[in-house]
């Protein structure tokens, strides 16, 4: 099939988002994008190009001071009736229009037309963000090639709507177990009855009052909740055991180990069990090109909220930050949609942070 991202749409950022959304890529299905963006990328002859996967990284070597990474994810959650875009007014509907084909489209854009950039770029054009982080590329690449990903900065063009939205605060799931003795419901007496006992549990997660915690500008606000809850044996048995899942949202100047202990002071008293964890990252806007990349943007960073791919630039000592043309709440919805507007000031805003 020949490459639908011939020349004139490269150079056109908006047109490039249509082209972008219109080759499906669904989550383990990237084979033909990643083919298309390799291929453009190799025909750049300022950029060296190596792939791993369905994971395409390219980069520039001018023997710059400092190394930005610009990356995105070639992947998009299924079809919904939204494929391919259609273009009404302003606006491009359609699957990873928002999340994220525009924000790849800047990256993609900026490779094939920014032979000369103030700093050396890598891009990286990743597969499989959207489903388990076993398959995700990034996630691959810090495996296997985390030579890659070495940098003074990198910016996740996700979609923030054109805000920047730094850092990203980490998530804790753990089991709080009570326990009991069993007894027939008609000799309750011998019996002690763990279900009851997990109403102090949740009267501690309703007393919980969670930190506001404001970094380098940005304000991030905790949670603790329960997310599940499980006990019960039979319809006459008192039970024996009873556990509540919660999920912590911690801000990123808790480390995963401190936010656990947090819990476990919580819930003192009771049995806690880490499920899984990952880490938030620092929103790191001290850095000389993330300071650079604000004055360009002319706004105020926002903190990120949920968890994303920075948090893997952050665990290698590397600021990165959000920042995208889409909307992250038309993220997976049946109508998302872009503003073309958006994708042309994120546009204008990266060739005037990164053009000399
Ligand atoms: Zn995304």
């Amino acid at each position: 099939m020949a490459n639908p991202l011939t020349p004139d749409v490269l150079v056109d950022p908006v047109e490039l988002t249509r082209t972008l959304v219109d080759i499906e890529s669904v989550s383990r299905h990237e084979q033909a994008i990643a083919d298309h963006v390799e291929e453009v990328l190799r025909d750049a002859a300022h950029l060296s190009v190596d792939r791993l996967g369905n994971t395409v990284m390219a980069r520039t070597d001018l023997g710059r001071e400092q190394r930005v990474v610009l990356a995105g994810h070639l992947d998009t959650v299924p079809l919904n009736d939204n494929f391919p875009s259609t273009v009404v007014d302003d606006l491009i509907y359609g699957c990873g229009t928002s999340d994220m084909k525009s924000g790849v489209a800047l990256a993609l854009h900026l490779a094939a037309t920014l032979p000369d950039p103030r700093y050396d770029l890598t891009y990286l054009f990743y597969e499989a963000e959207e489903i388990d982080s076993k398959y995700n590329g990034l996630h691959l690449v810090s495996e296997s090639r985390p030579e890659w990903l070495l940098a003074d900065f990198a910016v996740l063009l996700e979609p923030t709507y054109g805000v920047v939205e730094a850092g990203c605060q980490g998530t804790l799931r753990a089991l709080v177990k009570t326990t009991g003795r069993r007894a027939h419901t008609a000799r309750a007496w011998r019996g002690s009855n763990a279900i009851h006992a997990a109403g102090e549990v949740l009267q501690r997660l309703s007393d919980y009052r969670p930190r506001t915690v404001t970094i380098d500008g940005c304000t991030y606000r905790e949670g603790l909740n329960a997310v599940k809850i499980a006990g019960g044996v039979a319809g006459n048995v008192v039970p024996d055991a009873c556990v509540v899942e919660v999920n912590m949202r911690f801000a990123p100047d808790r480390t995963e180990k401190q936010a656990l202990e947090h819990v476990h002071e919580v819930f003192e008293g009771f049995e806690v069990e880490l499920t899984d964890s990952a880490p938030g990252a620092l929103p790191g806007l001290t850095a000389a090109p993330a300071r650079e990349f604000l004055t360009a943007v002319g706004a105020e960073p926002a903190a990120k909220l949920g968890w994303t791919d920075v948090a893997r630039f952050a665990a290698l000592g590397i600021p990165a930050l959000n920042y995208g043309p889409g909307d992250p709440l038309l993220a997976h919805a049946q109508d998302e949609h872009v503003e073309i507007g958006k994708i042309r000031d994120g546009a204008a805003t990266l060739h005037r942070w990164l053009g000399l």
